[in-house]
């Protein structure tokens, strides 16, 4: 473990380096604003951009601007959501595009379709750009639609009053962050002290199955964000985000990797809930042998390598998307990516928690970080199939062998 853990370091921060010096000598293509604006606006000429705000003009009073100019600082869940936005002179927008943004796509997909932008055609700026008040919210991209709305209200009303010479409310009630913050962290905060509490004790050990069960639930089905390895490499590229929700999930994913290794795996991860219960139907297991399956398990860490390798060196986190809870949760994805799912769902009836053993990329990223701790010797059932005095990185902490 101590030289997967040095080669995959050394790779990462190789492949920053190496992401870092390509974009010096190829720097990124420049988004052609203008072809934007005449595939957006085709009836209309519009003049070169002019600044102090940045904008362009039409004949007929019309002005385009990109939001990126105008409101750099709004961020989604992975760094800004450039728009391309027309406003007519009486303050209501005249059109849209999305110029750029790394957000992950199966989450998004419905918010760049032509069919909900142009639900946005005849918004006036001074309208309050509330979710599911005046602007229709999309369940499962709650964060990307609020830093949406944002970066419109905010760039267009400063467009408006600085161009348009229209008065408007520059300091119009804050766009509400989802709730869903709240609930993450109050499961958190109530598995977390709940681990802590009975780790010396067998007393309560189902009382977990609630925790994944919960998990489930409002992790996957109704917040649709699990940690996710996309986090890992959106940090590694400094692209954050102002979400509350995307703090949260990274704060207390940090900080129980620190006090409880892969904690989060065994008591929150939505995937690896339903991996464990689907593991349960008393089906027989497959008899692995125990060096099969320390080789099989370094599958996991290659494949972390080699995409951490592609995303950093490209900067395009979309290559890192293997990973089968995103697709789940989604709702969305190819049939590759659908495929992968079934596959690794079923296999669960044979080998207890195969993804999370075998191919798991947040599996082998928070394995890696995971301080070894006494206590742990394993058993027969242990869930993650660990052997006696097992490879402590891989222990997912359900506490069924804690010996005090
Ligand atoms: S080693 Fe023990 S605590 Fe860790 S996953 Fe296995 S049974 Fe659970």
């Amino acid at each position: 473990m101590r030289k997967i853990r040095i080669v995959l370091f050394i790779t990462a921060l190789a492949a920053i380096l190496a992401g870092y010096a390509l974009r010096t000598v190829f720097p990124e293509r420049k988004i052609d604003e203008k072809a934007y604006l005449k595939e957006m606006l085709p009836e209309l000429k519009f003049s070169e951009k002019k600044q102090n705000p940045p904008h362009y003009r039409a004949d007929n009073g019309i002005i385009a601007f990109s939001t990126y100019d105008i409101a750099p600082s709004v961020r989604g869940y992975a760094g800004p959501i450039k728009l391309l936005l027309a406003l007519s002179p009486d303050g209501r927008i005249a059109g849209i595009r999305i110029l750029e943004h790394q957000e992950t796509k199966n989450y998004v997909h419905y918010m760049e379709t032509p069919e909900y932008l142009s639900r946005f055609i005849g918004k006036d700026v001074r309208d309050q750009f509330r979710i599911d008040r005046d602007i229709d919210g999309i369940s499962r991209a709650t964060v990307s639609v609020e830093a949406m709305a944002k970066t419109m209200r905010d760039s267009s009303r400063s467009i408006a009053s600085g161009v348009l010479g229209i008065e408007t409310v520059t300091n119009g009630k804050r766009i509400s962050q989802s709730p869903g913050w709240i609930s993450y962290l109050l499961l958190f905060s109530s598995a977390f002290s709940f681990y802590l509490l009975t780790r010396r004790s067998k007393r309560f050990i189902r009382v977990r199955d609630i925790f994944l069960v919960t998990g489930i639930l409002i992790i996957g089905l109704y917040l649709s964000s699990p940690f996710s390895i996309l986090h890992v490499f959106n940090l590694l590229l400094l692209r954050s985000s102002s979400s509350l929700l995307w703090l949260t999930i990274i704060l207390t994913t940090f900080i129980s990797l620190v006090l409880a290794g892969r904690f989060y795996c065994g008591w929150l991860c939505p995937f690896g809930a339903l991996s464990e219960f689907i593991g349960r139907i008393p089906l027989k297991k497959w008899d692995i042998r125990p060096e099969t399956d320390d080789q099989w398990r370094s599958l996991k860490y290659l494949f972390l390598g080699l995409i951490a390798a592609v995303v950093l060196i490209s900067r395009k986190v979309e290559f890192g998307n293997y990973e089968t809870y995103v697709t789940l949760f989604s709702f969305n994805g190819t049939y590759l990516a659908w495929s992968l799912v079934v596959i690794s769902t079923l296999a669960n009836l044979r080998i207890e928690r195969f993804w999370c053993r075998y191919l798991c990329p947040v599996a082998a990223f928070t394995g890696l970080l995971s301080r070894k701790a006494g206590g742990y010797p394993s058993r027969k059932d242990c869930p993650i199939g660990n052997r006696p005095d097992p490879l402590i990185s891989e222990c997912i902490r359900c506490n069924r062998c804690y010996r005090s």
